[in-house]
């Protein structure tokens, strides 16, 4: 089986598997009782953060572990802005679980305002801030796209929200690029950054919320007062083991085969005919296609029975028609229909993405 969606999930790192299995079986102790076993626990926890903070360029004291980032998200809009009278302005290209909560705020009277995207797929920089006043108490903008792979300019467009409204605080979705791109979160200027694990190699259920040092942040989930008083829950620590151990096992590879990969598949796809969606400036561990003659549907299908397992918009969108993304850059909805999305991992071969990449234009040739 080929596995080319990766965005959607990836495959845990058998050793993240393993290091999940030690904290079930032997370290299975609460970290937050006071026996010896039970602190040594905690100090794991507190190595692991090390670990992933070091990797994601943050302070340790700046992660908080969440169940992913569905929940760091919603944190950031229910319990992180402090100027609750204030506007919000988001992207037009968020994830649903930015883009839903911003509009439950939006039906409970909030002013939520949505920046148009470019036909590229980044954010219209200049209508984002237009958008943007004195007044507006959350700016957020998802880093890479997980429909396309396109990376918005994080630090520049953080830079400008700061000088035109010093108050705002600023929040970016991480998902598809935490290790993947490399940037230290520390310097792209956001107040805020969601991430999940199980797009690097780690089990679903866990991820974290980076608080810029200094913020005073309510919690979300209160309880017990784990995580320092943030989130409360007893720590998911075989998860968060695992977690540490697949930033580790990501770093000895190297992520510039992987941009060089995407760019040859785009040769590759553009020269039979297929149109890439948002071909530049991209994370190039997502490969979105509009394919000829044939809707996603059932080329996923088709492929999926010579097995190969693409990927067709994002996984979490679920039943729900089109793609608010896609149409969001401009695309019409005849051609969001024969939207697919490859996207690759640390690990994805050249001899598998291409031998997967004959398999679906050989499927669409035959049409
Ligand atoms: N944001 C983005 C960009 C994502 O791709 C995803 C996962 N599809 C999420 C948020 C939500 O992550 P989780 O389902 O792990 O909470």
């Amino acid at each position: 089986m080929i596995y080319l969606d990766n965005a959607a999930t990836t495959k845990v790192f058998d050793s993240a598997v393993r290091a999940a299995e030690t904290a079930m079986l032997t370290d299975y102790f609460n970290p937050n009782a006071t026996y010896k076993s039970a602190v040594a626990v905690n100090n794991s926890i507190e190595n692991s953060r090390s670990i992933i903070a070091n990797a994601v360029g943050a302070d340790k004291e700046e992660l908080v572990f969440t169940s992913g980032a569905t929940e760091s998200n919603n944190w950031v809009f229910y319990c992180g802005i402090k100027n609750h009278k204030g506007n919000i302005v988001i992207s037009a290209g968020e994830h649903s679980s930015v883009y839903e909560v911003a509009m439950q705020l939006k039906n409970r009277g909030k002013d939520v305002r949505i920046a148009p995207l470019l036909p590229c797929g980044t954010v219209n920089e200049d209508a984002l801030m237009s958008l943007v006043d004195e007044n507006t108490a959350l700016v957020s903008v998802i880093h890479v796209s997980n429909e396309t792979g396109v990376i918005n300019p994080i630090k520049n467009i953080a830079t400008a929200v700061r000088q035109k409204a010093p108050k705002a605080l600023i929040h970016s979705d991480g998902v598809q690029s935490i290790i993947k791109l490399g940037m230290p979160i520390s310097g792209l200027g956001v107040d805020y950054y969601s991430a999940s694990a199980h797009k690097v190699g780690a089990p679903k259920g866990i991820g974290f919320l980076y608080i810029r040092r200094g913020l005073n942040v309510s919690p979300f989930i209160v309880g017990g007062g784990q995580e320092r008083g943030l989130r409360s829950g007893t720590q998911n620590t075989p998860y968060i083991g695992a977690f540490a151990e697949a930033v580790s096992r990501c770093e000895k590879y190297d992520r510039s085969r992987i941009i060089a990969l995407r760019k040859e598949l785009c040769d590759y796809f553009t020269c039979n005919g297929f149109k890439v969606i948002g071909e530049n400036n991209n994370s190039g561990f997502i490969l979105c296609l509009c394919v000829p003659n044939i809707k996603a549907e059932i080329l996923q299908n088709i492929v999926h029975d010579k097995g190969v397992i693409i990927g067709k918009g994002a996984a979490c969108s679920g039943s729900k028609r089109g793609n608010r993304v896609l149409s969001a850059m401009g695309l019409k909805p005849e051609e969001i229909e024969r939207c697919i999305r490859l996207s690759f991992f640390v690990d994805t071969s050249r001899d598998d993405a291409f031998a997967a990449a004959k398999i679906i234009t050989d499927a669409c040739q035959k049409r």
